[in-house]
């Protein structure tokens, strides 16, 4: 097994980090949105007909915890607020279309409030898969792992001839890491996530975070057993970590990759399950 291509990856995520700061007001036929409720951030993905990035825009926020909704009326209110923002971006009247993404095996707990919110804010849902599938829209992974380690879960799929065979979900994920720092540091939750995120402090709190990463590897390692797992993709804002992949690797034994930016890899996913017929 070689090192996983993320090149078509890579590029569709270049690309919607550019327009994210500059949108493209091209006309087209259709555009797909892609809402990605997260447990940290909230992420709206706008694709036209060619399914190219055209506008995109994100926004920390407390609205979901542990992948369930926890704030209705705030979760509506931002999915809302960028819909205006990215139709008067685009200078169209109405995104109609979007694909929303739940965490593996929450479909019977919380999938309702998700499409609700999206609904709500004023879309016709058109999709909504587990988030790791979601991902694989653009990863393209035919057997593997995909470990999205978000904001405040780690999501789990065990890929077999490019289809999902298994799914999980534990809530481990960026936010313990953000405490961890805290405590560490003595400096508050917030302060504690801004210096995390900034990539020149990566390598003084890398081994800092060992204990955490090792958790995170434990859970990798209890749901991939069994499998014959031979390369670990790994997508979600927490693996932006420099070095996180070589520890998970160091831990689980398996080949671990990742994108070069996995932050915006499942909102780009959902996106692209985007289609014109609602669910
Ligand atoms: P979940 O999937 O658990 O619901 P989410 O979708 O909000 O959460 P993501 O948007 O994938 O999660 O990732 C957010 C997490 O990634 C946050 O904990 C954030 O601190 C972390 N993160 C973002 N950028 C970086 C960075 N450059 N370095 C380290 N961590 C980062």
């Amino acid at each position: 097994m070689g090192k996983i291509d993320f090149l078509f990856c890579d590029e569709l995520v270049d690309k919607l980090k550019k327009v994210m700061k500059q949108p493209i007001c091209m006309q087209s036929s259709v555009y797909y949105v892609g809402v990605d409720l997260g447990t940290a951030c909230v992420v709206t993905v706008v694709l036209d007909d060619k399914r190219e990035p055209v506008a995109g825009i994100y926004e920390y926020a407390d609205v979901v915890r542990d992948g369930m909704v926890v704030d209705y009326i705030g979760a509506v209110e931002i999915v809302r607020r960028m819909k205006e923002k990215l139709e008067k971006e685009l200078g169209i009247e109405k995104l109609l279309y979007a694909a929303a993404a739940i965490p593996p095996g929450t479909d019977s707990l919380d999938g309702g409030a998700v499409r609700n919110v999206v609904e709500a804010a004023g879309y016709i849902v058109t999709s909504l898969e587990d988030e790791p599938t979601a991902a694989n829209e653009i990863l393209h992974i035919q057997n593997g792992a995909i470990v999205d380690i978000g904001g405040g879960t780690t999501g789990i799929s065990i890929l077999k001839d490019g289809k999902v065979v298994y799914v999980a979900d534990e809530p481990t994920g960026g936010t313990h890491f953000s405490l961890v720092l805290a405590g560490a540091y003595r400096k508050s939750f917030e302060e504690a996530e801004l210096f995390k995120r900034n990539p020149l402090n990566h390598k003084e709190i890398l081994p800092v975070l060992k204990p955490v990463i090792e958790k995170v590897s434990v859970i990798i390692s209890k749901h991939i057993e069994g499998y014959q797992i031979d390369n670990i993709s790994l997508v979600g804002g927490t693996c932006c970590l420099t070095g996180i992949e070589e520890m998970i690797e160091k831990n689980t034994g398996v080949p671990t990759y990742k994108p070069v930016d996995p932050m915006f890899v499942t909102p780009l996913g959902i996106a692209c399950s985007c289609r014109t017929e609602q669910i």
